[in-house]
């Protein structure tokens, strides 16, 4: 994930992973003189990071995935955990033989799926749950063989949400020519014109939160102002979390699994307890603060890249005496002679890590996504930015040029590269990708998997909430749904009277 010219140290994750090392060749004794973040910046540009950010060593077969643990077969799968043979995916969990989905969890068989869970055949469809056999529809729960249906709980053979006996449904199916990109393009325009007529819950969630603010959110309680969470309890400002539990957080970004006590965190999860002001600690962080790669550390204070380590500053080893007197001075000169960054802001202890310290340009992360900056604004700001790479690729097929079904597509096609029908990048058809497809019967991709990717993207709502009144009883609601925004937003307590 780091480009050529990137200034960081970077190892395979075959030597990151190895037994050869531990960190601790890079320990340096604190200097009192100086700022200890200052000291902190040093090792953090000297100490070797992994290619890739995964649990390296709980995936099988599968090579390009970023930000992913316990997989076998996928393919350019993000932010996803026990996943098997998946294909261009984000914010997943547990899911099976699945491509082109974004925030699916318990899943299978799914293809552009968004906000799904419990869920199987579930196709360009959003926020579908224990559902299968879905096509073009949105917010359904409990139902089967539906199509272009919206708000529907415990239906079958709907399309367009009226009821059609089952030898009727499959007729008028056949009929739409699903397996073609034409059919699939007519039936998604008047299903997202349909559902336009429906109206929508304020936020997205399910029965199973108690006490809850924000969107997206599941079996929650006591949670606010959270955002794509799955099982927060007691927690404010958390936000992607793609696997249960998370308890006692703050400021705290991703991704769970089985956490407690997070302030000020990112990318720290699986049994992570009492990490503070850190980012890509797991598995088991315990006692951890200012650290970033520290894996299965505890008691461990301004760490870099060290691994399996206790009572380490500055990846030098103290004993725990010696480690505990000197954080206690360290804590002391943090207050007292605190770090400035170029732009004259100050960080005390108790701050997370000033912006000099990441290791990306502000427009190559998740961040550029959510809060799109001019370039020079994100300059003035102290962030990086990064000048867009160009596809060097010749493309050898149009997109428009795939054949119409899957059945019609030859092996050959794997040997194309194909330009993208809405940008024109150039992308490819995999083996894997294709035996997908055959087995979904469902026609190659006209689009790259960056702009299919970004459609999903687009389809959920992003981290803001704004002051709206319920459609139909007119109370005050906070919703991430926009005033300007075309869809009919009811309160929780009306949207649920109209699908009972
Ligand atoms: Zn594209
Ligand atoms: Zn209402």
């Amino acid at each position: 994930m780091y480009p050529e010219d990137s200034s960081v140290l970077v190892y395979c994750n075959t030597c990151w992973w190895s037994d050869k090392w531990d960190g601790t060749e890079y320990g340096r004794a604190y200097d009192p003189s100086k700022p200890f973040l200052e000291q902190l910046y040093e090792l953090s540009r000297i100490t070797p990071y992994m290619a890739l950010e995964n649990l390296y060593t709980s995936l099988v077969d599968t090579e390009y995935t970023n930000y992913a643990a316990y997989q076998k077969n996928c393919y350019l799968t993000y932010y996803s955990d026990y996943a098997n043979n998946v294909l261009y995916a984000m914010f997943i969990a547990h899911v099976n033989d699945s491509m082109d989905c974004y925030r699916i969890r318990d899943s299978e068989l799914c293809y552009e799926a968004t906000g799904c869970y419990k869920s199987s055949r579930v196709f360009f469809s959003e926020e579908c749950t224990d559902s299968h056999d879905i096509w073009f529809s949105k917010n359904l729960i409990g139902c089967s063989n539906c199509v272009g249906c919206v708000n529907l709980r415990n239906k079958s053979y709907c399309i367009f949400n009226e009821k059609y006996s089952k030898e009727e449904y499959h007729r008028i199916i056949e009929e739409m020519d699903l397996h073609t990109q034409r059919g699939i393009d007519a039936v998604s325009k008047k299903a997202k014109e349909f559902w336009l007529t429906k109206p929508r819950r304020a936020y997205e969630g399910n029965s199973l939160n108690v006490n809850v603010t924000g969107d997206y959110v599941y079996e929650s309680k006591n949670a606010h102002d959270c955002y794509m969470a799955t099982s927060v309890e007691d927690g404010k400002f958390v936000q992607f979390i793609s696997l249960p539990k998370v308890k006692d957080a703050y400021d705290y970004s991703g991704w769970g699994n089985n956490v407690e006590r997070i302030y000020e965190c990112d990318i720290v999860g699986e049994g992570a307890y009492n990490v503070k002001f850190s980012s890509e600690c797991w598995p088991d962080a315990r006692d951890v603060e200012y650290s970033m790669y520290a894996n299965a550390c505890t008691n461990c204070f301004g760490c870099v890249n060290l691994k399996k380590k206790s009572y380490c500053i500055l990846n030098k080893q103290y004993s725990k005496e010696d480690y505990e007197r000197l954080r206690e001075e360290i804590i002391k000169n943090m207050n007292e002679k605190p770090y400035r960054d170029e732009k004259g802001r100050v960080y005390p202890y108790g701050e997370y890590f000033p912006l000099n310290f990441s290791l990306f340009a502000y427009n190559e992360t998740m961040a550029y996504a959510y809060f799109e900056k001019d370039r020079d604004v994100i300059k003035k700001e102290g962030f990086q930015w990064r000048e867009q790479e160009v596809s060097t690729h010749t493309p050898t097929l149009k997109a428009d040029q795939l054949p119409l079904t899957i059945s019609e597509t030859p092996d050959t096609i794997t040997r194309e590269i194909v330009a993208c029908f809405s940008c024109a990048r150039a992308y490819r058809i995999i083996p894997q990708e294709l035996s997908l497809l055959r087995h979904l019967n469902l026609p190659a991709p006209q689009r790259c998997p960056e702009c299919r990717h970004l459609r999903r993207f687009q389809s959920t709502n992003p981290p803001r909430l704004y002051e709206r009144n319920c459609a139909k009883c007119g109370i005050p609601i906070k919703t991430s749904y926009a005033p300007e925004r075309p869809e009919i937003v009811y309160c929780e307590q009306c949207y649920n009277a109209e699908v009972a």
